[in-house]
């Protein structure tokens, strides 16, 4: 066989299984990204946050929306689905590049970043403003999306379970709090509910 017809057929070969390698990593990905809302499933986002939370200046983020039972109810599934995809890319957006989000499921999303100029609660005060705000695809539908969150300098022993268990007691006091206030970080916790969701969910 001559030289160049070998070159030719080694570059071929290396094409395809360039491609081949190409399609099966966008396949492991889309595997692991949630198809209504392109964010990271429980799993993967798992993965991501461990490594994130060796930095003690990580902040755990849950949100779930209020009352979306009704949305789906009142307004019809797909406005359901339009309302978690915009709060999925509102939350993405908020939390930016260095940080993770992922869904857990159903109405429920969780973050970890890194707070390194200390203005978290500050952004978070503006997100949940954010997430308040009507959506183009289903403008007649009102709802708000409640926060919660733990500092991990605060839990230096905690693993990711544990801080996402403080954040969603933290989030459902927030919930059940003033109708005007829809964030809490654990600070804010009352003692009688702090615990009442524990054990509820845990990442591992
Ligand atoms: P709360 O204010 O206490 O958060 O109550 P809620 O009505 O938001 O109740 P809950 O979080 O328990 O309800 C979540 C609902 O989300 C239940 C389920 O039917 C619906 N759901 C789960 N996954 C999807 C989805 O992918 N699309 C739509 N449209 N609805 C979903
Ligand atoms: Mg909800």
């Amino acid at each position: 066989m001559s030289t160049p017809l070998v070159i030719l057929l080694a570059a071929g070969a290396g094409l395809v299984w360039g491609v081949h390698a190409w399609w099966m990593s966008r396949r492991l990905q889309s595997a692991r990204r949630d198809p209504l809302t392109g964010l990271w499933t429980r799993e993967a986002f798992t993965r991501r946050a461990r490594r994130l939370l060796r930095n003690p200046r990580a902040v755990v983020l849950l949100a779930d929306v209020d009352k979306f039972k009704r949305v789906n109810d009142t307004h019809g599934h797909a406005a359901g689905d339009a309302l978690l995809a915009a709060t999925a890319a509102r939350l993405a957006h908020a939390v930016g590049r260095s940080g993770v989000v992922g869904r857990l499921g159903g109405d429920e999303f969780a973050a970890v970043l890194i707070d390194g100029d200390d203005t978290a609660v500050a952004r978070f005060a503006v997100l949940s403003r954010v997430l308040a705000r009507p959506i183009d695809a289903a403008p007649e539908v009102h709802t708000t999306v409640s926060l919660g969150w733990v500092r991990r300098a605060d839990h230096p022993t905690e693993d990711l379970s544990g801080l996402l268990r403080r954040a969603d007691e933290a989030m459902y006091a927030a919930k059940r709090g003033s109708g005007r206030v829809r964030r809490a970080g654990l600070m804010r916790l009352l003692p009688t509910v702090a615990g009442r969701r524990a054990g509820r969910r845990g990442a591992a």
